[in-house]
Formats: structure tokens, sequence, C-alpha cells
């Protein structure tokens, strides 16, 4: 699968800096490049050049350097302009390179080519894509693993085992006309619990890596002047929300982007639950429902001097359902000692003194599926989570086929599909429809 086209774009960030660099990839890049920068210095080394239109004007001026194919990121020749960042001085060139045979390149289509030519694979390509995105330094560091395959190692080990397990059921099916009953070989249930264990492993680690990388939106809601905007300024560091006494002060859904100790959370103050009131009061309202059922997690915010009260319990029972929620008994620090305990559900605060804050966080990664400290996370999506749980599925079908044995031949076939899905992940097996999707959602250059 080689491309016959050069591509061209800009690989730096939109607009100015330093230095912005424009980076071309196919056959024919170095001769592209070479009508621009004059002679091409030896590959993997840079130059400095003057980069010049076909009059001679120059363009810009900077290091050129150049990456010979197969031995570079997409696999075909490439070379870059490392110029200086001027979103003019930029375009000028890739418009210079376009008029020597190159063509802008699509969305993703660097990585593209690099996944087509083998050089990474596909959970790879997209953690370029997830590093570059990262919103927090822990998801970058994820993401930096998956990029070095790390994700991908632990996938091709879970399907090593189902290759092995599969090889087991086929082999004992063609024997299945002799006396023996392969089926019943003990090492076939070893196996099956293995593999199992296998993936039950790798999925735990996917869903943390999904999160790192998507987040988690968490509501803050409760009674007026509980304390909600006081605890979003303090989980975000800074004044970001109103905090008066008067009751109601929240009225519109304050959302907040930040990074909880490396959990990237968005953190929404919901206004103060309250009916009646105003127009303005009632549309604060309806957005706060709104925000409620959009959340993964609602704080509820309680007076740790008053506990769940009455009226708590009503707007706690008339949470979303299927909200998880977590009681947060604030302002303890002006709580009496004798003050009941929060229960098992529940953590005590001061969002004005910040006591208790820590176990606060440590309580929401916990909830958002995050071993606290746990090394060597590496990033994942949506889309892996739904591959493994497929796999998962498969294989449980497959075992259950094997232990009663009933149809092993179907057994054989589950297992086969389980190893498909896992294919998936990787680009082993994917679709047109599937890359073009993946690729498309990357930006320009990359
Ligand atoms: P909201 O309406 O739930 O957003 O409540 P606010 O954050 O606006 O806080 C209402 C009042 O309670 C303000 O005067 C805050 O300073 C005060 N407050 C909030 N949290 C604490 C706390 O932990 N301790 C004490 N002593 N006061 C608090
Ligand atoms: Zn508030």
């Amino acid at each position: 699968m080689t491309a016959t086209d050069t591509i061209v774009a800009v690989a730096t960030a939109a607009g100015r800096g330093g230095v912005g660099i424009v980076r071309l990839s196919g056959p024919d890049a170095a001769a592209i490049a070479a009508r621009i920068a004059g002679t091409l210095p030896a590959p993997r080394t840079a130059a400095y050049r003057r980069f010049r239109d076909r009059n001679g004007a120059t363009l810009d001026s900077g290091l050129v350097l150049q990456f010979v194919a197969p031995q570079s990121f997409t696999g075909e020749t490439v070379v870059e302009f490392q110029g200086h960042g001027s979103p003019q001085a930029l375009q000028l060139l890739v418009a210079e390179a376009c008029a020597h045979g190159a063509r802008p390149a699509r969305a993703g289509e660097f990585s593209e080519r690099a996944f087509l030519n083998g050089r990474i694979d596909l959970a790879q390509a997209e953690a370029i894509a997830d590093l570059i995105d990262a919103s927090t330094a822990e998801a970058a560091r994820a993401a930096q693993r998956s990029l070095d395959g790390e994700f991908s190692k632990r996938v091709h080990a879970a399907a090593e085992r189902l290759i092995e397990l599969r090889m087991f059921v086929e082999g004992a099916l063609d024997f299945s006309d002799e006396d023996v009953d392969w089926l019943a070989d003990r090492g076939l249930a070893e196996r099956v619990a293995e593999a199992r264990t296998a993936l039950a492993e790798l999925l735990v680690q996917a869903e943390q890596g999904r999160r790192l990388r998507d987040g988690y939106t968490v509501a803050l809601t409760g009674q007026p002047n509980v304390g909600k905007s006081t605890l979003l300024n303090r989980l975000a560091g800074a004044d970001v929300a109103i905090v008066t006494d008067i009751a109601g002060t929240t009225r519109d859904v304050l959302r907040e982007n930040l990074d909880l100790r490396g959990l990237p959370v968005t953190l929404v103050d919901t206004a103060g639950l309250r009916d009646g009131g105003d127009a303005i009061e009632r549309e604060g309202m309806r957005r706060a429902r709104l925000a409620l059922e959009q959340a993964e997690l609602a704080l509820f915010i309680v007076d740790a001097r008053s506990g769940i009260s009455a009226e708590d319990r009503m707007l706690i029972d008339a949470l979303p359902a299927a909200l998880p929620r977590l009681i947060v008994h604030n302002k303890a620090d002006l709580a009496s000692s004798t003050a009941s305990l929060p229960g098992n559900d529940a953590v005590a605060i001061s969002a004005a003194t910040g006591a208790g804050i820590d176990a606060l966080i440590a309580e929401i990664h916990r909830r958002a599926g995050l071993r606290v400290g746990e090394a060597g996370l590496f990033s994942a999506r949506g889309r892996h989570l739904d591959a493994l749980r497929r796999a998962q599925a498969l294989l449980d079908a497959a075992a259950e086929r094997l232990d009663e044995r009933v149809l092993p031949e179907l057994a054989a076939e589950d297992l086969r599909r389980a190893l498909d899905a896992l294919g998936e992940i990787t680009g082993a097996f994917s679709s047109e429809d599937l890359l073009g999707r993946i690729f498309a959602s990357f930006c320009i250059g990359k």
C-alpha cells in the first residue's frame, strides 16, 4: 500500500511562533523540496537554507532536513522545512510545494500513512492525537505510553492467549472421533481462565486510560448557600464562581475544566436547587437539571451542622436515578465535634479552610475508576473499550460452550470473532470506513 502522491501541510500549531514547520511526505518529497531549498543535506542532518519561490524570491529561511523512506514517521520520504513561525510564510511554503506537484494533506493523513505503511498500529496513531489533545500531564504521559506501544503490547498478549485457546479447541475438534475427550482436559479450563483474567485486567486498565483521555463530569448540587461555589473555587484554585451570602446567587450553570491531580474533570456548579423564583431563576433551574442529566457523578453538598435534612433528602431523591452521588458535608469547620459523622457514602470537608479536600479528591478518583497512584497507565478510547467488551462477551460465550460441551465448533468460531474484535484495536482487522472516521478526526498536519 504505497501512496503515489506527495502531501504537504504545516505541522506546527496554527498561529504565530518562533519556529514553524512545513512537512512533506511522499515519493516526490525530496525532489519538490530541492526545488525550494536547493540541494538537500544528507539524510537526518539539518542544513540552513533559503526557501525560494519559482522566481527566486525568498519566502523564508531556516533549516531543512530529510528522512529517506522507509526510515521516517510515515515510512515515505519526508522533508521538513523549519522556518519562522509566521502563518503567512508557512502558507506560502505550502503553496510553493503544491506548485511543484505536492497536494495539501487531509486531516490525519501523515498518521494514516504511517499506519498504512506499518510504522505504527492504529492504537498508536490514535495515541498521537490523544497526546496532542491531552488536558492533564497524567493524560499526556498515558498517551505517550500508548504511543510507545504499551497498550498494543497488552492487546497482543491477550490475543496470544485467545489464539492458543483457539488452536487447542480446534485441535480437540479434529480428534473428536477418537476415544480421548480433549475438551475434558484440565489444561483447557486453565487456558480459558487465563484468557479471561488477561482480558479482564486489560479492560480495567483501558477503562482508566479512557478516563484520563475523556475526563469525568462532576456536578455540584445542593441547597442554596451550602458552599457549592466555594467548593468549586477551592478545587479550581482560583476565584471562578461568585461566592456570597445571599441564597440563589449562582443563577446560571458554571463549568470549569480542572486538572484534579491528573484527572481531567469538568466541574459543573448548578444553580442552588430551589423551586419558584423569577423567570431567570427558573431558567437557571432548568439548565441545572440538564447539567445533572449529563453528569457522571453528583456531589450533593449539605451543611455539616444540620446533616442531611428532610429537604435535602427530597432533593437527593429527585436526582436522576442512574446518577451516582456522593454526599459532601461542608462547613465542617463550623460543625461541633458532636455533630453526626457522615456515613459510608459521604465525606466531610470545609471548602473554606480546605480540610478534607484531599480525601474528597481521592474519592472522586475512586468513583472515576482510577486506582490512586497507579503507575504505567496508557491512554485508551471508547472504541477500544467497546472492542474489549465484545471480545470478553465472546470469550465468555465460548467458555460456556466448552464447559457444557455444547457445540464446541461454535466455541471455536466465538474465539475467532473475539480475536477479530481485538484486531480492531490495533487495526489488524478494521474496515476502511472505521479508518476514515478515525483519521478524519485528527487535525491537518498530524
Ligand atoms: P452556594 O450557594 O452553595 O454556592 O454557597 P456559596 O459557596 O456561595 O457559600 C455560601 C456561604 O457559605 C458563603 O458566605 C461562604 O463563604 C460560606 N461557606 C462556604 N463554604 C464554607 C465552609 O466550608 N466553611 C464556612 N465557615 N463557610 C463556608
Ligand atoms: Zn453558588
